[in-house]
């Protein structure tokens, strides 16, 4: 199994927000865990990244427990996040927040294989590769995060509400986009409160609920599922 995490709790200070995450990843599948705001999602993926250390715990990338390493060697183990509201450089080009993304040893050595796939899938990014990245729109700031995830050839890409203040249409753009990395050969985990879109695009879901998993199970029958639908989609 790609990624398995088993039992997973994060505290903030003594208050758990996260109390008792399973779940796994498969090589090359789409994941989603979707819930209400404040579930519980960006701790579990941060935590995923290395970013927050659990409490309780493991997170195994193809079986070795990365839960208590930090976020630059949890990259080395093949997994980059695109965190929740980008966090790109504003002040730096397009191109060097590229960089910054290939900054690793492992990843620096096939830079450029990894610049002409991230512009094959962002042709607007190769164009404006020298503009300041904070001066572009919502929609491309969120293709230079994802870019740069890519520039450190991930073979599990996290995802932390990427649809997060865009327009409908970008929207699309943006999940039009993860499919194509998934069908490149990138596992993702996506977080969303896009629910429907969420589950549309996934192979597998996970609901998530006061730092719980609710459910789990096919995407197809968990948007028809009526207590979901009443819950979380109003009808
Ligand atoms: P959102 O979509 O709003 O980000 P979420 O599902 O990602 O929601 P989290 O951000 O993981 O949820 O938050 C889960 C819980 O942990 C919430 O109750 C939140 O208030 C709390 N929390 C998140 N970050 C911190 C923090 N840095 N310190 C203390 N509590 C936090």
């Amino acid at each position: 199994m790609l990624l398995e995490v088993r039992n997973l709790q994060v505290k903030y200070g003594d208050a758990p927000a996260l109390w008792d995450a399973t779940l796994t990843v498969g090589a090359g599948q789409i994941v989603s865990v979707v819930g209400p705001n404040g579930a519980g999602k960006s701790t579990l993926i941060n935590a995923i990244a290395g970013l927050l250390r659990p409490s309780r715990g493991e997170v195994l990338i193809e079986g070795v427990d990365t839960a208590r390493l930090p976020a630059y060697r949890v990259c080395d183990h093949g997994i980059a996040i695109v965190p929740e509201g980008r966090r790109l450089f504003v002040q730096m080009t397009v191109m060097d927040n590229l960089e910054l993304g290939s900054y690793r040893a492992a990843a620096h050595a096939s830079r450029q294989e990894a610049l002409h796939e991230v512009f094959s899938l962002f042709p607007v990014l190769k164009e404006r590769s020298n503009q300041i990245s904070g001066s572009m729109s919502g929609g491309q700031q969120q293709m230079v995060a994802i870019a740069r995830a890519l520039m450190a050839r991930p073979r599990l890409l996290l995802l932390d509400e990427p649809s997060l203040g865009l327009s409908p249409a970008v929207v699309e753009d943006m999940f039009r986009i993860i499919r194509t990395i998934n069908e490149r050969g990138v596992a993702v985990l996506l977080v969303e409160q896009n629910i429907t879109k969420a589950l549309e695009l996934a192979h597998h879901a996970y609901v998530i609920e006061d730092g719980r998993i609710a459910t789990s199970g096919d995407p197809a029958l968990l948007l028809n599922d009526p207590q979901i639908r009443e819950a979380y989609l109003g009808v």
